[in-house]
């Protein structure tokens, strides 16, 4: 079957890889996962022996009737249609679940936020993910991949980089290298209007990405509550700590 380049379909075939992988998400029997975009079913294989339930997600139809034949047992795990569609309460109406994935890439950004919508129902996020993308999600302050994606997944998850692969192990072979990432929810639930106010303060202080922060505020916050911060208004957006972030974000909502 050749790769569809569309569905962003890169498999992992490679034996020691996938259980590396396998052991770090660290399955327990008691574990119920979803995984987004099975493939071919090769980390499934892994994955379905050791856990208590599975719950797989193909957008491609070829895909779904080679894994339904795969894995013969577990013909109704396998769901057609798009991650990015798909409604917790169809697989799981209560329990709390895993979230894996060798993930396409070019969606990586919708499916986090896919992740963020049902914040509430997700243990933690085990992807794969291309690695500029990945060191954009785990950046702190002062490096080079810290921005914007880096203040919201910090305010999210705990984002553990756990393992690099060389893109020589995925066939077809891709363009860029990728790292295997965990995100473990920080919180029980998410504070909405912390998390908006958040978003906006980022979005205008990284608009302006090489201004000090003292030109951007302005867009944000009114002047008056300018001396209620305690922080140095010459940084700039990259130089702010998620907690300065923070603080920030909590004056817009006492100007909303
Ligand atoms: N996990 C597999 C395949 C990774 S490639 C492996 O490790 O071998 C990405 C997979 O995601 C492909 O199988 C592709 O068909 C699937 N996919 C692409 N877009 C999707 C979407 N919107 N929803 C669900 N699956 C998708």
């Amino acid at each position: 079957m050749q790769a569809k380049k569309r569905f962003g379909q890169n498999f992992l075939t490679d034996k020691k890889i996938l259980e590396d992988l396998v052991s770090l998400i660290n399955v327990s029997n008691q574990d119920k996962f979803l995984e987004i975009g099975p493939g071919k079913g090769d980390l499934t294989e892994n994955l379905i022996s050791l856990c208590d339930a599975y719950f797989g997600v193909e957008v491609d139809k070829d895909l779904l009737v080679f894994l339904r034949n795969k894995f013969p047992e577990n013909k109704k795990a396998f769901i057609n249609g798009d991650i990015l569609k798909l409604h917790p309460s169809k697989i799981y109406s209560s329990n709390k679940f895993r979230v894996v994935g060798n993930i396409p890439y070019n969606i990586s950004s919708p499916i986090l936020d896919w992740c963020e919508k049902y914040y509430e129902k997700i243990h933690d996020i085990h992807f794969m993910l291309q690695k500029e993308f990945a060191l954009r999600c785990a950046g702190s302050e002062v490096t080079s991949s810290y921005g914007r994606l880096s203040v919201i997944c910090n305010y999210l998850y705990e984002v553990t980089i756990l393992k690099e692969v060389s893109k020589d192990f995925f066939n077809p072979i891709p363009k860029v290298d990728s790292l295997f990432v965990r995100f473990s929810p920080k919180k029980k639930e998410i504070d909405q209007k912390e998390l908006s106010s958040l978003k906006q303060v980022t979005r205008a202080l990284f608009n302006k990405k090489r201004k000090k922060i003292s030109n951007s505020l302005e867009d944000v916050l009114q002047k008056e509550s300018f001396n209620k911060l305690d922080l140095n208004l010459n940084l700039r957006p990259d130089e702010l700590s998620l907690g300065e972030y923070l603080q920030i974000s909590s004056l817009v909502k006492d100007d909303g």
